[in-house]
């Protein structure tokens, strides 16, 4: 017999609830965000352009537009890749909704494509055999921080013709064939929601390397407006502005961007000490054989948004019952994602149980582990701990299939 778990009474692997994921601000940050609030602009000025530039830079695109959130710059990109009416975007089941959502605010329709059973991550051969007249884009997802798998999915967008709208959310830094995220699909969204590797506390990127995009995703934030005297269609006074197309306010204030740049210079550390943790997560489980690991493809260096095990053998079928218990001992575990298509939403529009048997297996065993930068090696070794309790309980006593 194990020690008591705490769903039963026993005592709580730890006092205190560890969360799935946080931000981690110092007074470094602070400081930058209080400058910019006593400055001359707190939106739209310079902290902005600088942000901007920094994102760029970093992640290797010609360009870089903020929007006030992940999900509004997804909306900007399927809007500048002229998805309207009719249109279909293919894109996997097994993420946040928004991945999916940002289509149907163009008028489109999201086709979900089934995923790898072992890295989690969009089917290329599920992606084709969905291809139909009216596929316009492709919205990969490099789902927990590891890179889709973008050769595969490239050579299908030649083949028919589609936009790449990547959903990077969970892999700023992460890196395919040593190209870095954000570097080499048509637009890729990042977002600076608090869990992600840094943030804004809510933000959102498109970075992209083509220039008519990004100069509709700079319109589309601000209502389809432009001062750019040569863009002028009716030139008239020197003081007019022109609104073009219906666009938003999607705009990132200063005070945010303030903060992002100031982020920025920490990711590479902050990703340094999740691939730290991952590591020993992973070494901790290896003589585990009922808790599976994702694999991570060769050409791929994740830079881990999620730590992912999947519940095999005796545990196969008590993800509940882990869940809640792992809950108890105060590890704040989490299920990343429930399939989008079996979303309420998504039922009322056809989308049916079945369309992608991959990703529904999958979600039945998964479970997400805290990750963060800002843990400690011994909230990690709690984690662990706490995991092995659970488990063994689980695996002795609960006689699951
Ligand atoms: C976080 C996230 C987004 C965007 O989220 P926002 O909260 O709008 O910034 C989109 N896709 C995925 C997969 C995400 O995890």
């Amino acid at each position: 017999m194990g020690e008591k778990l705490a769903i039963f009474g026993g005592d709580p692997v730890r006092d205190s609830m560890l969360p799935y994921g946080k931000q981690t601000i110092d007074d470094q940050d602070i400081q930058k965000v209080v400058e910019t609030l006593k400055s001359d602009y707190i939106t739209t000025g310079p902290a902005l352009r600088e942000f901007e530039k920094g994102v760029a830079d970093y992640v290797g695109a010609a360009y870089a537009v903020a929007f006030s959130n992940g999900t509004a710059a997804l909306h900007a990109a399927c809007f500048a890749a002229g998805i309207g009416k009719g249109d279909e975007v293919i894109t996997t089941p097994l993420t946040f909704v928004a991945s999916a959502n940002c289509v149907w605010y163009t008028g489109g329709r999201p086709v979900f494509a089934d995923v790898d059973p072992q890295t989690y991550n969009i089917d290329p051969v599920s992606i084709e055999s969905l291809v139909t007249r009216k596929t316009k884009a492709i919205i990969p997802v490099d789902y927990s921080g590891q890179p889709a798998d973008y050769e595969k999915i490239q050579a299908i967008a030649d083949k028919y013709e589609l936009v790449i709208i990547e959903d990077a959310a969970h892999a700023i830094g992460a890196e395919y064939r040593g190209k870095k995220v954000g570097s080499y699909s048509d637009m890729t969204m990042f977002s600076f929601h608090p869990v992600k590797h840094i943030t804004t506390g809510e933000g959102g990127v498109i970075a992209t390397n083509n220039r008519d995009y990004y100069e509709k995703l700079m319109m589309f934030r601000t209502h389809g407006i432009t001062r750019d005297v040569e863009k002028l269609l009716e030139k008239r006074h020197p003081w007019e502005y022109e609104m073009q197309f219906l666009g938003y306010n999607y705009r990132m204030t200063d005070i945010q961007a303030a903060l992002g740049s100031s982020q920025l210079k920490k990711l590479d550390r902050f990703v340094a000490k999740r691939r730290k943790y991952v590591k020993d997560y992973n070494e901790a489980f290896a003589t585990m054989n009922y808790i599976g690991i994702q694999e991570q493809l060769a050409d791929t260096a994740s830079s881990y948004h999620l730590y992912v095990i999947r519940l095999d053998g005796p545990l196969k079928g008590l993800r509940k019952e882990v869940f809640e218990a792992l809950r108890a001992e105060n590890i704040g575990v989490n299920v990343h994602y429930i399939p989008v298509h079996t979303q309420p939403y998504y039922k009322e529009r056809g989308y049916t149980k079945g369309l992608c048997p991959v990703a529904e297996h999958v979600y039945e065993q998964i479970l997400s582990l805290p990750l963060y930068s800002g843990m400690s090696p011994r909230d990690v070794q709690d984690v662990v701990k706490a995991v092995k309790k659970v488990t063994a309980y689980y695996v002795n006593n609960a006689g699951g299939s």
